[in-house]
């Protein structure tokens, strides 16, 4: 065919032996919500790859005859040497392009916005970059493709924050809940829970909830969601609520007697992590 003539120069990194050209790789983000991590999910991105153009064909390079290197012997005083060098015609990919198309560059590549599926399993973690094999840029004549690399970030979410593979969640009751006990529904990553806060429930308390965190991304369980109790204290007062209090200031009943099982905040931490 027509066109094209000339090798694909400048492609860098020679190895010894056969060599197959690879594509660049190709990098993006993916945004992703504590739900999605915690659930696994399979996104569908929109990438832009260069792509073998249709119709492009290529050639054995006739200067190497597909070897992709060239081989001097030379006589010198010590004998006869033999050297190798990367072709510089097709710049040691073994081919070149013969015929192509409009609008291709010199490699017979154009860029082809392509939606590529990413399967992402549950529990990675920001920062972490995920490999599609494959999914980055083609290489020109039978080179292998580059890599797509998926970089994860996470969101923040609104009500919950992730510490490793564990969650923590503050939970906010008033003052009568606290005193009263009550039960209160918490929204998690893998949907509602109900809970049951004790009646006489101390400010500080950690309810944890097993496995109701994000699983590990080694396969090995699921962390818990912590519920950071808060009893929320109110800030104003009708006339008849205060007398309330000052009358109870001075009860039994509400003069702070901690004991053994309301332990410190500092107790509790060492607590969760022995
Ligand atoms: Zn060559």
């Amino acid at each position: 065919g027509g066109g094209g003539g000339g090798g694909f120069g400048g492609f860098g990194g020679f190895g010894g032996g056969q060599r197959r050209v690879k594509g660049s790789n190709l990098r993006i983000r993916v945004k992703l919500t504590l739900e999605e991590i915690a659930n696994g999910v399979e996104k569908k991105i929109k990438v832009k790859r260069k792509k073998q153009a249709a119709g492009v064909t290529y050639k054995t390079c006739e200067t190497c005859k597909g070897a992709g290197q060239v081989t001097r012997v030379q006589n010198t005083i010590l004998g006869r040497m033999q050297t190798s060098a990367p072709c510089s015609t097709c710049g040691g990919a073994g081919q070149s392009i013969d015929k192509r198309p409009d609008g291709a560059d010199a490699q017979g590549l154009v860029v082809e916005e392509e939606t590529v599926s990413i399967k992402i399993p549950a529990g990675v973690v920001d920062g972490m970059q995920l490999k599609v094999q494959g999914r980055g840029n083609d290489a020109p004549g039978n080179g292998i493709s580059g890599d797509l690399l998926v970089a994860i970030e996470e969101l923040d979410h609104d009500h919950l924050q992730r510490e490793g593979d564990n969650l923590h969640y503050d939970l906010y009751i008033s003052i009568s809940e606290a005193v009263l006990g009550s039960s209160k529904e918490i929204d998690t990553v893998t949907g509602k829970v109900r809970i049951k806060v004790e009646a006489g429930v101390q400010s500080g308390k950690i309810l944890r909830l097993r496995s109701k965190g994000i699983p590990s991304i080694n396969g090995y369980g699921k962390g818990d969601l912590l519920v950071h109790v808060n009893v929320w204290t109110p800030k104003t007062l009708t006339k008849e609520q205060k007398q309330f209090f000052e009358k109870m200031a001075k009860d039994e009943n509400f003069t702070p007697n901690p004991e053994k099982e309301d332990k410190s905040f500092f107790e509790k931490v060492k607590d969760m992590f022995s």
